[in-house]
């Protein structure tokens, strides 16, 4: 098991990207915090971790609230005892182009990403700092490295992101911390499904187009990435052994993005 031992925290691990991956960490032997908008949408996840011999918890966390990342951490630190592993997952999208865009939806997409990163950053460095090292991950995306019509919020904090991931590989690495981010191509998730509609009405297009049109148009064949190539990477960057990989962006998109 290549995370034995280790202490993890998801957030947004209450369904989708974020579950897959807490489940990935637990069958690779890590203590997983799970952490979501509630306790009652965390509680899955926690069960299908506990079901296959792991250990989690569950965390009630809006990675919004300062004061609920800060005790969600400090609950982790005082159960288990560290922190060793922290991926800033929690994300929401919203389609719009920019001439119409409602400063609120604009407001409400920066501030779960890039608030949010952020917040979970501090607390978990913290502790990580205090400790003698860790791993910082962000759940960037190809839209931390170019962008979408009808997408600018999510665009703009997902290159937020990766600026922060890198601030935080400079100055984690003298207190042994390394710092990535995950950049997916499409995945089917709660969060795209929701948008494909959306996008059909808005380019005037049907669904069928906008998945083969628009979101996979780019790749070298035409496929979603699944939640295992992105839970297989989020473990392996978890256990990557030194910070020769740290500041890095990692591609995962079936060759839509390549840098
Ligand atoms: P999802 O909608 O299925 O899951 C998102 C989870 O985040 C939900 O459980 C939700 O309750 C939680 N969440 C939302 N706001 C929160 C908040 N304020 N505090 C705490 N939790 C909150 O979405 P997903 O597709 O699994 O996306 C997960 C991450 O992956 C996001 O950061 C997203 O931008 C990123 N991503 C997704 C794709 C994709 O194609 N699905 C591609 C690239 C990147």
């Amino acid at each position: 098991m290549r995370l034995e031992n280790r202490i993890a925290l998801v957030t947004g691990a209450g369904r989708g990207i974020g579950r897959a991956i807490a489940e990935h960490y637990g069958r690779e032997g890590a203590k997983v915090a799970v952490a979501d908008l509630t306790l009652e949408s965390a509680r899955d996840t926690v069960q299908a971790i506990e079901a296959s011999g792991g250990t989690a918890m569950a965390i009630a966390m809006d990675v919004t609230n300062e004061q609920a990342v800060d005790d969600g951490v400090a609950a982790i630190v005082e159960q288990w005892g560290g922190l060793d592993i922290a991926l800033a997952n929690a994300g929401v999208q919203h389609i719009d182009p920019v001439h119409k865009l409602a400063f609120a939806d604009w407001s409400k997409v920066m501030s779960v990403h890039l608030d949010g990163a952020f917040l979970v950053t501090r607390a978990a460095l913290q502790h990580m700092y205090a400790s003698g090292g860790g791993t910082m991950l962000y759940m960037g995306s190809v839209h931390s490295l170019e962008a979408s019509p009808l997408k600018a919020p999510y665009v703009a904090a997902k290159h937020g992101m990766l600026g922060l991931c890198r601030a935080v590989a400079k100055e984690g690495a003298e207190h042994g911390v390394r710092s990535n981010i995950i950049c997916p191509g499409f995945v089917r998730t709660p969060l795209v499904d929701k948008q494909i509609p959306e996008q059909a009405k808005e380019l005037g297009i049907s669904e069928e187009d906008v998945i083969s049109k628009v979101m996979l148009k780019n790749t070298v064949d035409g496929k979603f990435t699944t939640l295992e190539d992105v839970s297989e990477l989020a473990v392996h960057l978890a256990a990557f052994p030194s910070a020769a990989l740290t500041g890095q962006s990692i591609v995962v998109s079936h060759g839509w993005h390549m840098q």
